[in-house]
């Protein structure tokens, strides 16, 4: 489904832009892997935005129901309270009275705004909206986690339990963080045990 959501109403605020962030329909990506902070980034500047007296709203897909029904939790329990939807289209259903749009977990909604989400998915794939969106965004933050291998800078989410569905929400045990190198080794060496 897609869907023509008009940006015009939404603005979220940025480091870099700060005299920019007084016009309306800024589009700003946050995307990373698993473990890169991505949550705790789109908290920051919600909260920065919230601080400043803005009306904020943050959305979140219903589908994401690890920690809380109500509120977009990041891995360490930094809270806001959200409202869970069943698709960006539900977005159009609430009051329109709002300054700033956040969108945790991107890559889950058919169409998106402004965002937090994982931009690939366990086999590396561009995942849901998320290339779209960055490639329509006025800024693209991309958020590194650590490799758990190397030490080097992570962007990929290597699955560590056999599972081929691309969606599987879970424990973190589920997943580690990779750099490309160490991930292309993990995959080959993923295939090799498949194999045997
Ligand atoms: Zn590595």
């Amino acid at each position: 489904m897609r869907l023509n959501i008009t940006l015009k109403d939404m603005v979220l605020f940025s480091e870099d832009h700060i005299q920019e962030t007084k016009r309306r329909g800024r589009i700003e990506v946050i995307c990373g892997s698993m473990f890169s902070g991505k949550t705790e980034e789109l908290i920051r500047r919600l909260k920065r935005a919230k601080f400043a007296k803005q009306r904020v709203e943050i959305y979140k897909p219903a589908i994401d129901t690890r920690y809380s029904e109500a509120d977009v939790v990041s891995h360490d329990s930094n809270i806001i309270s959200s409202t869970p939807i069943d698709s960006s289209a539900s977005i159009l259903l609430f009051p329109s009275e709002i300054d700033v749009v956040g969108i945790d977990e991107a890559q889950f909604f058919d169409e998106g705004v402004i965002v937090a989400g994982l931009d690939m998915d366990f086999r590396g794939n561009p995942f849901g909206p998320m290339p779209g969106l960055c490639a329509i965004a006025d800024e693209v933050s991309k958020v590194h986690a650590i490799c758990v291998k190397c030490g080097q800078l992570a962007s990929f989410s290597h699955r560590t339990v056999k599972n081929d569905k691309q969606v599987l929400l879970g424990e973190t045990a589920e997943y580690e963080p990779l750099c490309r190198e160490c991930y292309l080794r993990a995959i080959k060496e993923d295939q090799q045990t498949a194999s045997d």
